[in-house]
């Protein structure tokens, strides 16, 4: 080993879904089935290639400006970064700085231990219980800090807002963060406790009922000062972490309420037929509020069945990790595409 490797800060990074370059049934990383709001195409084609030239707003003011008024808050509560990951990476670099370990569920989004890792926070997980819930008594013990996704990630369940609320009641001594990635297709936000309560973070994205995963964008929305001690450490790391694109393809996907609604609606509805299907076929489903399905079946091993789609040009998620082995995580896409999906999991199974 060279002198110098004992000085590397070295990880064990996130493996993302695969992005294959051939043309497939794509449902493996959550990503939405239809395109962005019309108007998002138009603001891009027309954009002035003087912005392009330029730096972008560091502030990404426009952006923040249209969230803020989408979401009733003034524009000091919101910040916005590549994604919800560099966002949610912002907030593990800022808040969690306890010599205390962090909690978070053992079973979710599992970006949060290589962040944990990177930023040498402490951690632990705390175990879902047998039905995958999280299990809110779990949090009321002394922590540095609370993270979970709600619905969580990979099994889509979501967790009453009054559950939610008693987590971040019982931690009013340190930053809780609400990863809401997939909120859009489940209920209650927790944007209404905002207010009532100091250490809420919450954390949404355009990646999933948006459908601009390609342009990144994520948002956290907080009180000013947390929203300050945010942008510090941002302004401390990259001042132009949005592009000139992103700016305005976000401004405009903020624009059409009407679009974004029955984008939702479609993907909740093909989302309860697909879970029906599978149920039919002899799959057990858990109850998802997102724009997934968590997916056993008691006779096949899952990574039979997620090669087999796979070799078939139909690419779902499969991690074959502690308590999950026998899952897929199937991403709701269009009924057509479910309708493949289906049959050929039926073909397997007669
Ligand atoms: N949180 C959760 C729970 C996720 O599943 C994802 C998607 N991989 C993200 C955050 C990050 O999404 P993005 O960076 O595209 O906003």
């Amino acid at each position: 080993m060279k002198s110098f490797e004992k000085n590397i800060r070295k990880v064990e990074p996130y493996v993302p879904g695969e992005q294959p370059q051939k043309k497939v049934i794509k449902l493996n990383t959550n990503e939405n089935p239809y395109p962005p709001a019309p108007g998002v195409e138009r603001a891009l084609k027309s954009m002035d290639m003087d912005r392009m030239r330029l730096y972008p707003d560091p502030t990404a003011g426009e952006l923040v400006k249209a969230l803020a008024s989408y979401y009733h808050v003034d524009e000091d509560q919101v910040f916005v970064g590549v994604g919800s990951d560099d966002v949610l990476s912002m907030c593990f670099l800022t808040f969690f700085n306890s010599e205390k370990p962090i909690f978070f569920p053992d079973i979710t989004y599992s970006f949060y231990k290589v962040w944990a890792d990177l930023y040498r926070i402490p951690y632990e997980c705390c175990p879902v219980d047998d039905n995958f819930r999280i299990v809110k008594e779990d949090y009321y013990r002394e922590n540095g800090g609370v993270i979970f996704p709600n619905p969580n990630a990979p099994t889509g369940l979501y967790m009453e807002l009054h559950d939610v609320e008693d987590i971040i009641a019982r931690n009013q001594d340190v930053i809780v963060i609400i990863d809401e990635a997939y909120i859009d297709f489940a209920g209650k936000s927790a944007l209404e406790l905002i207010d009532k309560y100091e250490n809420l973070i919450v954390v949404q994205t355009f990646s999933k009922a948006r459908s601009m995963a390609g342009m990144r964008i994520g948002y956290a929305i907080s009180n000013p000062l947390l929203i300050k001690y945010l942008n510090d450490a941002k302004y401390s790391f990259n001042s132009y972490t949005m592009n000139q694109a992103a700016i305005v393809a976000g401004v405009e996907a903020v624009k059409d309420r009407k679009y974004f609604e029955e984008g939702v609606c479609k993907i909740i509805k093909t989302r309860d037929w697909a879970k029906k299907e599978l149920e039919r076929i002899g799959f057990s489903c858990l109850d998802s509020r997102a724009n997934f399905i968590f997916a056993a079946h008691p006779e096949y091993e899952a990574k039979e069945l997620f090669e087999l789609l796979k070799s078939k040009g139909i690419y779902v998620r499969y991690w074959g990790s502690d308590r999950i082995e026998q899952y897929m995580r199937i991403t709701v896409g269009t009924k057509e595409e479910m309708e493949a999906l289906i049959s050929l999991l039926e073909g397997r199974m007669l």
